[in-house]
């Protein structure tokens, strides 16, 4: 049974790469029939706090992909523990009691850095003495010496990955404190846990060398290794919140409206994609096409205008979204769309028997040109508020001579009307133009304007039935 993990630790908010290393892992494991593991690296007590891990499991919620299994390494301190101490009792690791500041700093004639090549060959009763007589030591791996075993694996997206073990020091376990080391703690727990495959970022390779010996020192299987490119801001440096602002933060998406379909498929491309280079993926075709073998070796670029209106989204991910949310079957949209008008406060239209249609009709209707879910309360207002803004286009064509008076005239008119319908409202309005010798288009963009507030959108006529006639005939008589 495949199982992967994911293993984010709860000392900052969760960062765009970390939710794509998440999405990779998840879509991989749902493509072999698997289980994911959210495993909270917790161990670095000072360093994590409550609200990190509440904004990370709420990211992590917010993408709509659900972990089968959550653990929290802080609660396994005792199988950390446990481990080193058989290493200990096996010989595969020994206690170092040089003082930190008494730490050599020089490479040993063999070229290998050892932290205190003394302590390597303490004798078992000398340590358990010094020990038991309540000296601090750190607990090392002892990384075979004299050997030119070279440590080589198979990347699943890098590819063969060898170094030679005369390179890797003598790394430390448990700390001084008696707490577990990152190396110690992550190997311990992917071995117990059962993981077959650690997906994670490049940055961590070089540590798989290390893990690679822990794994063969604690017995167990050796998980397939697949270490995913970086993200990159557009001046190249690695993206981060403090050189690149929100845009780093997977909850900016969801404040500024985006679906989760639209990240998920966003973060998707940057790095991969698939054989055909289809751009818009549902979760469906994610499952079914993600490879890590087709991952990019080259790090991927978060292109935006620092300087722009829009520099909290790369224009593509924008794009994204705004396709997600045109294809999305507007059922599925509909919920997303409620929470919008709820948080903005604002009642939910109603099908009110033959006068208005359905929220999803409306819905339906004016999102061909949205991109965010921002856009119903903004671009969409007029469709679900009584009071909305008015462009400055809109403005215009509302001031051109006699609209204002033709459109008063037509709130009487369709006040008569026995059937209010896109039908019957264009015929009105036509006949009407005519008879005061006005060109129709300008009472139809007079119209949408005072009706949407708008210069721009859905068709003129359909907008009169969105609304309902009672709105229709109070807003033109309004202007
Ligand atoms: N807690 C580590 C990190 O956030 C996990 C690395 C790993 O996946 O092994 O970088």
């Amino acid at each position: 049974m495949t199982r992967v993990r994911f293993a984010p630790s709860p000392t900052g908010f969760l960062h765009i790469g970390g939710a794509r290393t998440y999405i990779f892992n998840w879509l991989f494991a749902r493509q072999h029939g698997g289980k994911v593991v959210l495993r909270i690296d917790d161990t670095d007590r000072e360093r994590s706090t409550d609200e990190a891990l509440q904004s990370i499991i709420d990211g992590l919620h917010w993408l709509e992909l659900p972990w089968d299994e959550q653990h929290h390494q802080s609660e396994r301190r005792t199988k950390h523990v446990e481990a080193a101490e058989a290493l200990l009792a096996k010989g595969l690791a020994y206690r170092d009691f040089t003082r930190q500041n008494a730490l050599p700093e020089a490479k040993d004639a063999a070229g290998v850095w050892l932290a205190n090549p003394v302590m390597r060959e303490l004798t078992r009763d000398e340590s358990d003495r010094r020990a038991s007589a309540g000296e601090p030591f750190v607990v090392r791996f002892r990384v075979s010496l004299g050997t030119d075993r070279t440590i080589t694996f198979h990347d699943q997206v890098f590819g063969e990955q060898s170094r030679k073990i005369a390179d890797i020091e003598d790394f430390a376990l448990l700390r001084s404190n008696g707490s577990p080391t990152y190396h110690l703690a992550s190997t311990v727990d992917d071995s117990d846990l059962g993981i077959t495959h650690i997906i994670r970022g490049q940055d961590h390779l070089t540590n798989t060398f290390k893990h690679i010996l822990l794994f063969e020192a604690l017995g167990g299987d050796l998980p397939v290794f697949a270490h995913l490119p970086l993200l990159l801001g557009p001046d190249g440096s690695k993206l981060s919140k403090r050189r690149h602002g929100e845009i780093v933060s997977v909850t900016n998406y969801r404040d500024h409206g985006f679906l989760p379909q639209g990240i998920i498929n966003y973060l998707c491309l940057l790095g991969w994609s698939p054989k055909d280079n289809q751009e818009l993926l549902t979760r469906g075709e994610l499952i079914e096409l993600f490879k890590l073998e087709s991952v990019n070796r080259t790090n991927a670029v978060v292109t935006f205008d620092e300087d722009s209106e829009q520099s909290w989204a790369d224009p593509k991910a924008l794009w994204i979204n705004g396709q997600q949310l045109r294809s999305l079957p507007v059922r599925d949209l509909l919920p997303y769309v409620e929470i919008e008008l709820r948080e903005a406060g604002w009642r939910l239209p109603q099908n009110e028997a033959g006068r208005k249609p359905s929220l999803e009709a409306t819905v339906d209707l004016i999102r061909s040109r949205f991109n965010t879910l921002k856009d119903f309360t903004e671009r969409g207002a007029a469709y679900f508020n009584d009071t909305f803004p008015t462009d400055i286009k809109a403005e215009k064509n509302l001031n051109k001579e006699g609209v204002r008076e033709s459109l008063r005239a037509l709130a009487d008119r369709l006040a008569t009307l026995n059937d209010f319908t896109s039908e019957s409202v264009e015929t009105t309005l036509r006949s009407l133009a005519e008879e005061r010798g006005m060109k129709a288009g300008l009472m139809i963009n007079g119209a949408r304007a005072a009706l949407s507030g708008q210069s721009v959108g859905p068709s003129a006529f359909a907008i009169f039935t969105a609304l309902g006639r009672d709105c229709v005939i109070d807003r033109l008589r309004k202007v």
